[in-house]
């Protein structure tokens, strides 16, 4: 795990703060021993002071900072682990349904309508079948790359839901928009060549989409996608279908 540039900045200023501060402390030592007599020679007293106290201050304060950075890339790491899963990167359900909570508090206060995509690899239990588990999970990685790179970066939210299943949160977009966004990512998915053991391997997936108006519930809204992706699976595959409310709403 890297460390990010606030991180450094960061253990930067606490070695400012440390190192201030024994430095204030071996000055008010000093004075308290001056105000006492001890010193014959006042200037090479303060001297020798400013040194003792500089050679006290900066190593105590490299060591605070060395440990303030790695307790912080230590803490993302972890923020990391609890909110990713493991085997594709995206977010996981927990985190992105706190997410899509989140977002949708703050949809209800601006009035924007956004929406919920589920989509699920088709016949993928046959992936796995015929080339193994670990093919398996290589082709979920690649699938989770090819949607991810088919959304806008920090605008759309992209999760695993389980298994071969995927939850897709588009902001700030109306009916018609999700719908294209969707196909898109069919197509993108249906045409993604793999490589799987020397052999070329492409999967399709159908999806389930619906809007969510300002102050929705999630997962009513998800039950909603749900429904719309059986309905994709009973028509065939490999298809966008939006729900029945969303339809309407279009
Ligand atoms: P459908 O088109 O109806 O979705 O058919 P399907 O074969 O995709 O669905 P099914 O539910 O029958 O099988 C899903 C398969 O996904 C079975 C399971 O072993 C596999 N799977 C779930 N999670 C993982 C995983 O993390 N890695 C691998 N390699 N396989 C997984
Ligand atoms: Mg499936
Ligand atoms: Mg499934």
């Amino acid at each position: 795990m890297q460390g990010k540039l606030e991180d450094l900045v960061e253990s930067l200023t606490f070695f400012a703060f440390v190192a201030i501060t024994a430095l204030c402390l071996c000055f008010t030592f000093s004075v308290i021993v001056y105000s006492m007599g001890f010193p014959t020679d006042p200037h090479k007293f303060i001297v020798a002071n400013l040194f003792i106290a500089a050679c006290v201050a900066v190593p105590t304060a490299a060591i605070a900072a060395q440990h303030e950075y790695k307790m912080r890339i230590y803490q993302r790491t972890l923020e990391d682990m609890a909110s990713t899963d493991a085997l594709t990167g995206l977010l996981n359900r927990k985190f992105f349904k706190q997410f899509a909570c989140e977002e949708m508090a703050r949809m209800g206060r601006t009035e924007m309508t956004a929406a919920v995509a589920l989509f699920d690899i088709d016949y993928f239990k046959a992936v796995n079948d015929r080339h193994g588990h670990a093919a398996g999970d290589r082709v979920l990685r690649e699938i989770a790359a090819v949607a991810y790179s088919e959304l806008r970066g920090p605008f759309d939210k992209l999760g695993r839901w389980g298994g071969e299943e995927f939850v897709i949160l588009l902001s700030n977009v109306d009916a018609e928009q999700a719908h294209s966004v969707c196909e898109r990512l069919r197509s993108s998915i249906e045409n993604h060549v793999m490589i799987v053991d020397g052999q070329p391997v492409s999967v399709t997936a159908s999806f389930g989409l619906t809007i969510l108006p300002p102050n929705s519930d999630f997962d009513e809204m998800l039950e909603l996608a749900d429904s719309a992706l059986y309905k994709s699976k009973a028509n065939g595959r490999n298809c966008v279908t939006a729900s029945r409310e969303l339809t309407l709403a279009a």
